[in-house]
């Protein structure tokens, strides 16, 4: 039985690639990998590597979950070294624990690798941190590929009144109703909002605009995009730096 490696992959740039997934994606039997990360990443591995694509696009899956699971034990059970590479990090809304919950019971070895989330980079490379000093104490990293008018929703859109914040992931097709939703709960409509598009790569594009028109402007924008909700918007001004 082999073991198996549940990867970052990085948000794209493959410089931000961290070094253990470098070492054991060069020693891969079988790369099971998805969208998001960057395909330059699979030249790295040895002849005779197999890939096998599971990708997923904004939460639409070509293979269900399950299947997917199915997929890297089949793999674990005929290979000895398996990476699953996934975009930004595997276990911030990359279903890594999933995956891991399912090898564990199927008596799987497995190891995680951490990868640079592009919650945090994507953000960096528009030049806008997450946090800063006086400004934003603290961040959330939210799904919004839930319709925020759902009655069953998980997310508590009441503890969003704070100026902490907020980075949506999934949500460039919901824009409009998370920025509703949160003109609701009692933001400003000018309340900063940044969307990025393609972060860390060539085509990376950063829109800024407020809650109220954010919508309009963004529209056309790219997957995989994120939304940046939060006063730091405003420290692009002074900390663009990165040139495509
Ligand atoms: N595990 C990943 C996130 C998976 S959810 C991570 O840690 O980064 C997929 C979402 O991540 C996309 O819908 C988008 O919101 C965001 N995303 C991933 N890569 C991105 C990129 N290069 N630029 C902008 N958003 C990105």
């Amino acid at each position: 039985m082999g073991k198996v490696y549940l990867t970052g992959a990085g948000p794209g740039d493959i410089e931000l690639l961290t070094l253990k997934a470098a070492k054991v994606i060069k020693k891969a039997d079988v790369v099971i990998y998805d969208r998001l990360a960057n395909p330059e990443i699979l030249k790295m591995c040895k002849d005779g590597c197999e890939f096998l694509y599971v990708g997923k696009e904004d939460g639409k899956h070509i293979l269900p979950q399950d299947k997917i699971n199915e997929v890297i034990y089949q793999s674990a059970l005929k290979y000895d070294i398996v990476v699953r590479l996934k975009g930004g990090d595997p276990f911030v809304f990359g279903r890594g624990g999933e995956e891991g919950i399912y090898l564990k019971k199927k008596g799987i070895e497995f190891e995680v690798i951490p990868g640079i989330t592009s919650a945090i980079s994507v953000p960096a490379y528009a030049g806008i941190p997450v946090t800063h000093r006086g400004i934003s104490a603290s961040f959330r990293v939210v799904t919004g590929h839930e319709a925020p008018n759902k009655e069953t929703s998980q997310i508590p859109w009441e503890n969003f009144k704070t100026d902490d914040t907020i980075v949506f992931l999934m949500g460039l097709h919901n824009l409009e109703n998370i920025s509703k939703k949160l003109i609701e709960i009692g933001k400003p409509k000018d309340f900063p909002v940044a969307v990025i598009s393609r972060g860390t790569s060539k085509e990376q594009k950063t829109i800024i605009g407020t809650l109220e028109n954010i919508t309009y402007l963004a529209k056309g924008l790219k997957t995989p995009a994120l939304i940046v909700v939060g006063k730091v918007v405003e420290l692009r001004d002074s900390l663009k730096w990165f040139k495509t």
